[in-house]
């Protein structure tokens, strides 16, 4: 069997071969799922909610094993991998308690034309759903997919990314540990290629947590087949504070949310828009507050290591972008950056054609521009390729900026806490990605609507016979006339 090496992002060294599934393999683990996705359905509502709350218990009670493990694969904080977990918890336990009540039958009005038949809604399974996630939050962002699926009624297989399999491992054996059921959720561990060949496996609905350039490839490929996607994709949020708002809460969530996990967020702030009356002040509240703040291994820095070596690279070319286009470096610079660490940098007054607003950065980097007016933070925001997730700090104009955004999430005087609620959707627009996990949305994902309609008893006009006579046609086109088209 052939296998590929995980590394501790904090010494480089090896913690773990996993296998590198090929074709034949993935083929087979969908061909598994297959196999036991009517067993899984006809457990129903009930014997697949008892399944996942015995799993969710399961993962409680051994979240210390689960947290160890993301720490080594990510390099992040223990405490930070804790919070993710629960989070991710807490959503399977929503989804596995909510999915009867949101996957009922709905009965519709057949309208008058039809008035003679019942209209139903009935919404089935799509059968074996694929997961591929990244690393970054290697349990709380497939988990967001997972969950969903499952208790929707779907089996799933899972490709976790390269650089956290053993999460991945993780999570399938302790399903499979806590319930005593095979092949309802099996991961597939390899690296991209073995991604690649889950999209090709002909897998019922695909769902991509990851970059947008990967996502593109993932759609196109599922194009081939007809295999639906969900693409949860990059990011380039902004906060948008406003002159009125909470300045030292403002600037004490921005810099977490920039900065926490090394910025390896996809809905971690990356840019800010501050109105210029208050931009001095927050300015200042941002950089007492990133002076104590430093990376580390677990146990030592407020954030880790960057996860991916590569991610280095484009962090450091933001930053020298930023500077040379003028940029005003407020905290750090090119230097903060020395592998595997990255100290927090914050630049103001960046163009905004610079690849640090452009493009998502993925480290602990932070832009500062100001402002004259709050039109202008949302034509800025707007502007972007990207609307994935938005922060608003105002005690008077937050709602009202809020819907003004072009993105599929935003948090009024408070950071990245809609990913926290579990009956709201999240996803993106534009370059974010399409589809939506989570909530009610997130359930309907991974199902199909099947429309019944039954006459309840029969009309003299017959309608769809060839019984059907010019006095009927005219008797339909003047009831139309007269309900002014309100027939259907
Ligand atoms: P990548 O796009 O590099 O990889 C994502 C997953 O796709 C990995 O499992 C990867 O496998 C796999 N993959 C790679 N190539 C292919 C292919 N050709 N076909 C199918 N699958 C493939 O993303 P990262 O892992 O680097 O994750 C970071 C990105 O994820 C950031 O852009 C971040 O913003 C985004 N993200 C979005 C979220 C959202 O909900 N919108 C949440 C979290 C992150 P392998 O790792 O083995 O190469």
């Amino acid at each position: 069997m052939s296998t590929f090496d995980s590394y501790n992002p904090v010494t480089g060294l090896s913690i773990g071969q996993h296998a590198l599934s090929s074709n034949e393999d993935v083929d087979a683990a969908v061909a598994s799922a297959r196999e036991v996705a009517p067993f899984w359905q006809a457990l129903n509502f009930k014997g697949r909610k008892k399944a996942l709350l015995q799993w969710n218990s399961y993962l409680l009670e051994n979240l210390d094993d689960l947290v160890e493990i993301v720490s080594l694969e990510t390099g992040k904080p223990i405490s930070d991998a804790t919070l993710e977990a629960s989070l991710a918890l807490a959503h399977l336990g929503w989804a596995a308690r909510q999915a009867e009540e949101v996957l009922r039958t709905s009965h519709r009005s057949p309208g008058l034309l039809m008035a003679n038949m019942s209209a139903t809604v009935e919404r089935s399974p799509l059968g074996v759903v694929g997961v591929i996630g990244p690393w970054n939050y290697p349990v709380f962002t497939p988990m967001g997919s997972i969950s969903y699926a499952l208790a929707a009624g779907n089996t799933v297989v899972f490709k976790p990314s390269e650089y956290t399999p053993a999460v991945g491992k993780f999570l399938a054996d302790s399903f499979l540990e806590a319930t005593g059921l095979n092949d309802v959720f099996i991961c597939v561990t390899g690296l991209g290629e073995t991604g690649k060949y889950l999209c090709e496996s002909g897998v019922n609905k695909l769902a991509f947590t990851g970059s947008t350039a990967t996502a593109k490839k993932v759609a196109a490929t599922c194009a081939l087949s007809m295999t639906p996607v969900i693409l949860e994709c990059g990011g380039k949020d902004p906060v948008i504070v406003d002159r009125d708002a909470d300045l030292k809460r403002a600037a004490d969530a921005t810099i977490w949310s920039a900065m926490s996990n090394a910025g390896q967020t996809c809905i971690g702030a990356e840019r800010v828009y501050v109105h210029q009356d208050v931009a001095e002040e927050f300015i200042e509240h941002c950089l007492r507050i990133a002076a104590a703040i430093k990376p580390g291994e677990p146990g030592i820095g407020n954030y880790g290591p960057a996860t991916m070596p590569t991610q280095i690279a484009i962090i450091e070319r933001h930053i020298k972008d930023a500077i040379a286009k003028g940029g005003r470096v407020l905290m750090g610079g090119v230097e903060s950056v020395h592998a595997p660490y990255v100290d927090p940098v914050i630049i103001a007054d960046v163009p905004e054609d610079s690849t640090a607003i452009t493009e998502e950065t993925f480290g602990p980097t932070l832009v500062i521009n100001r402002v004259a007016t709050m039109q202008e933070a949302i034509a800025l925001t707007n502007a972007s390729r990207y609307g994935l997730g938005a922060s608003v700090w105002s005690k008077r104009n937050g709602k009202k900026i809020a819907r003004s955004l072009a993105c599929g999430m935003v948090s009024i005087n408070s950071v990245i806490a809609f990913a926290a609620v579990a009956s709201i959707p999240f996803g993106g627009v534009k370059d974010s990605g399409y589809g939506r996990i989570h909530g009610p949305e997130g359930i309907l994902e991974f199902t199909y609507a099947r429309s019944v309609v039954r006459t309840r008893f029969y009309l003299p006009l017959a309608f769809t016979s060839f019984r059907r006579t010019a006095g009927n046609d005219k008797l339909i086109v003047r009831v139309n006339k007269i309900l002014k088209g309100r027939l259907g």
